[in-house]
């Protein structure tokens, strides 16, 4: 078996980053001309990267095809309409490009529905009845700038149990096989998606899925002994696209406490710790309501608890962190707070709402503490616009 690994670069899109992962053997899944430019920066082959994504544009097609002079791996092809402008777009550079039709299984990762991505009803990936038309196109030779070389999926993020990507893959096994029937010989690798998903608080601490019972099932189902590569006659390549499940647990997001407001609610007591960071800093709670661990920096002395809400500056009621949660009751006005599990869809789905400067990004790798992103700074924000008309 020798997998591809390509780090999804959206969960955590740093340079330092990326050159980590990559320094490590892994390649990159990007969804963005920009993610690619990123990838350029750091000299990844482009044997190394796929690019997902339900909405690519000609250009970023462009880019993507004369990616370092030979291309990239693989593009994974969300719809049959974007398969038609990849073949147009090839033929005007005069290159073919490696495809894999992304697959939409239609299966429901219990996730929260704004991760789940492999319903019918999502806007991603293609559903079976259309993944056999465009095949038979291929087979009518319809896409002569185009290789069919892979299936993906992707059926959602933050997965807490194997058994939907069980039934995935159950779905993705037999599709590589009914296409076997119309283009023999030639699918040479399944691409499993990502979407591992990783323990956000304490008590879940070895609740979710291991990589070796993932690794276990990814075998079963595509590794060389399978009944599929079995029937086949030939191996398939796996390729993974894991973000979440690198990043996720590795970052912390390291706030100040500015204000302590007391407010007594229908009779109960009520405290809000107004913090430094807010919702354009990390978007997690406010977005998906989702659960973060939040420890003082300094340990209190006293172990009386209070109940509080830990919200942000942004003038957004879903500025929030954390609601109704136990805290110290001794936190105090300037104390430190570390909100954990910060590393993946942290910094890079920030925004700067408020005219907020994004804070610094700091790399803590074996005791060794680096920037490897500045503070920004409210003029830099500025810079690009223009007073008056
Ligand atoms: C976001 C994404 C991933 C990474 O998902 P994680 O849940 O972070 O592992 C992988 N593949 C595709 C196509 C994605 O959109």
């Amino acid at each position: 078996v020798d997998p591809l690994v390509c780090f999804a670069v959206k969960a955590n899109s740093n340079l330092s980053i990326l050159r980590l992962v990559t320094d490590q053997g892994a390649g990159l899944d990007i969804v963005s001309g920009g993610e690619l430019l990123r990838a350029e920066r750091l000299q990844i082959s482009g044997e190394k990267i796929v690019f997902s994504g339900v909405g690519k544009t000609a250009g970023e097609m462009r880019q993507a095809l004369r990616y370092r002079g030979t291309g990239i791996f693989s593009f994974n092809v969300e719809s049959l309409s974007e398969l038609e402008l990849l073949n147009q777009v090839a033929k005007q550079l005069g290159v073919r490009a490696t495809v894999a039709l992304r697959f939409n299984p239609d299966v429901d990762a219990h996730t929260h529905p704004y991760v789940s991505t492999g319903l019918r009803e999502n806007k991603f990936g293609i559903p079976y009845s259309e993944v056999l038309a465009a095949v038979r196109g291929v087979a009518a030779g319809k896409y002569r700038h185009l290789r069919l070389q892979g299936i993906s999926l992707h059926i959602g993020s933050q997965l807490t149990s194997l058994s939907p990507l069980a039934s995935a893959f159950g779905h993705l096994d037999q599709l590589v096989r009914v296409i076997e029937g119309y283009l023999p010989g030639q699918i040479q690798f399944v691409d499993v998606g990502g979407g591992l998903g990783i323990a956000y608080r304490d008590k879940d601490e070895g609740r979710t899925p291991t990589i070796e019972r993932y690794c276990r099932l990814l075998v079963r189902h595509f590794g060389p002994a399978s009944s599929l590569c079995k029937d086949l006659g030939r191996s398939l390549r796996i390729v993974l696209e894991p973000g979440r499940l690198i990043a996720g647990n590795a970052g912390v997001l390291v706030t100040q406490v500015l204000y302590v407001k007391d407010r007594v609610l229908k009779g109960a007591q009520r405290r809000f710790l107004v913090v430094d960071a807010g919702m354009n800093d990390l978007i997690r709670p406010s977005l998906y309501e989702s659960y973060h661990e939040l420890l003082p920096l300094i340990q209190a002395k006293t172990h009386k608890k209070q109940r509080v809400d830990v919200v942000g500056p942004v003038c957004e009621t879903g500025d929030w962190f954390a609601r109704g949660r136990l805290m110290p009751a001794s936190i105090q006005k300037g104390d430190s707070l570390a909100l954990l599990s910060a590393g993946a869809y942290g910094f890079s789905m920030s925004s700067n709402y408020n005219t907020r400067p994004r804070p610094a990004e700091v790399l803590v790798d074996k005791g060794a503490v680096r920037c490897v992103r500045p503070r920004e700074k409210v003029e830099e924000l500025l810079a690009a616009e223009e007073v008056g008309v």
